[in-house]
């Protein structure tokens, strides 16, 4: 290989680019001029793609480190079993040397190499604009989904840093990182562009500010009906009263946000005046937790998460769920209750949107967690301050009023999915399940 030099254009013509080194104890002036020279002439990137194997990047670092080349960064990748090492050096008189080395060790291990030369100039990730994360989520990413991405990205002017599946086999997550030059009006009209797009095409999407804290939340408080559970529970006390009709009607407009909340629900709770507690109860034996929720839980607790149900409905359904998905807290409204039959009334404060509010910055607090470190789930309009409250408000099979507010959403699929918003891989997510819990 090593004698296919036109495989290698670049190679040939960089060999002449590199500069000789300064003398050692130049004087300052004379040091600060070949500092000026050397900052205009070419540094090289170097990559390494063929077959993967065990040793590869070694015997590449074994040469640099034999030549003493000073290493300024390096990257490499996987995909399928084949190989993308790349890394960037700095030139020295003894360059063409260690690239013939390398081009020859390459060429022994069944590798292609390739010499570009770049800018001198240091570019940090993402040094004039801001990190976002783009992560789309569906059945079925294909090209077409890859390439909407891109050229929405690059109508708005991000450039693409990076792209990694987040899925396990199939494409059903891929996280790309771009870097927007102008920060967050254009991440503004960025999301909107492709909020509407991934709705067309039938694929979840978010774009989040990326950074540690994104990937350092600490509490999750969810809604329960709906969200964690597949049903609003008063709709099914109203069935076991024979007012399902009547009382259904008015919990969709609520939760719609065209009535207000606390004036529906007492109107809704004194429907079911007369319902004795035992039958109210059976309601709660027999919970229609939602796909994946318990999975995602496991995988939070597993990294430390503090969790909390915060519900509009009722206690005595949210403290069982609260013992079935071992959740620390769980808040919700009391059904008066007295002679063994519901009175039509509730006991004490109205958990309704406000509240749900206060009671997640309350769980922060005394947990100690900052509210960045947040994240709120919900499906009704009543979670709209709930998830403005929380550092990340995910809007899950949501009413349209709360999706078009929310920071994301998550239309498709089992609540797991919140945790490729985390940035959580499938990879990683099977790893915790495979360990017996603590
Ligand atoms: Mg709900």
């Amino acid at each position: 290989m090593s004698e296919n030099r036109p495989l290698y254009p670049a190679f040939l013509e960089l060999r002449g680019k590199f500069p000789r080194r300064p003398p050692e104890k130049a004087p300052k002036a004379a040091m600060k001029r070949s500092m000026r020279e050397k900052s205009a002439q070419a540094r090289a990137v170097i990559t390494v793609h063929g077959p993967d194997d065990v040793g590869i990047t070694a015997a590449m670092m074994e040469i640099l480190s034999e030549h003493r080349a000073s290493l300024i960064d390096i990257e490499q990748v996987v995909l399928s079993g084949w190989l993308t090492l790349c890394f960037l050096i700095e030139p020295t008189d003894a360059s063409s040397a260690l690239l013939g080395d390398l081009e020859r060790r390459a060429a022994e291990l069944g590798m292609s190499l390739r010499v570009d030369a770049v800018e001198s100039r240091v570019r940090g990730v993402c040094a004039e604009g801001t990190r976002y994360a783009v992560t789309a989520i569906g059945e079925n990413l294909g090209a077409r989904t890859v390439h909407l991405l891109s050229q929405l990205l690059a109508e708005h002017g991000a450039n693409i840093e990076k792209i990694r599946r987040l899925s396990r086999s199939a494409l059903t997550s891929l996280e790309v990182l771009a870097c927007l030059p102008e920060g967050e009006e254009q991440a503004r009209r960025l999301r909107a562009a492709l909020v509407q797009a991934a709705g067309e095409a039938d694929f979840d999407i978010a774009l989040q500010r990326e950074r540690l804290t994104r990937r350092a939340k600490r509490l999750i408080v969810f809604d329960m009906d709906s969200t964690l559970i597949q049903m609003e529970c008063i709709d099914e006390l109203a069935r076991l009263h024979g007012a399902v009709d009547r009382v259904a009607d008015i919990t969709a407009r609520a939760m719609a946000g065209e009535l207000d909340f606390e004036a529906s629900l007492r109107e809704r709770v004194g429907l079911l005046k007369g319902l004795s507690e035992a039958r109210a109860l059976t309601i709660a034996d027999d919970l229609p937790i939602t796909e994946g929720a318990e999975e995602m839980l496991r995988v939070l607790r597993a990294l430390g998460f503090r969790t909390a149900v915060i519900s509009g409905g009722f206690t005595f359904a949210a403290e069982k769920l609260k013992e079935r998905l071992k959740l620390d807290y769980a808040y919700a409204n009391e059904l008066e209750i007295r002679d063994g039959v519901l009175t039509g009334g509730l006991v004490g404060e109205i958990i309704g949107p406000v509240r749900k509010a206060a009671l997640l910055r309350e769980i922060a607090e005394r947990e100690g967690i900052a509210p960045h470190q947040t994240i709120a789930v919900g499906d009704g309009a009543n979670d709209l301050p709930m998830l403005e409250a929380a550092g990340l408000g995910i809007a899950y099979h949501a009413k349209p009023k709360l999706k078009a507010a929310a920071d994301t959403s998550v239309s498709r699929g089992g609540l797991d999915r919140i945790l490729y918003l985390l940035g959580i891989t499938e990879d990683e997510r099977a790893e915790i399940l495979a360990e017996p819990e603590r």
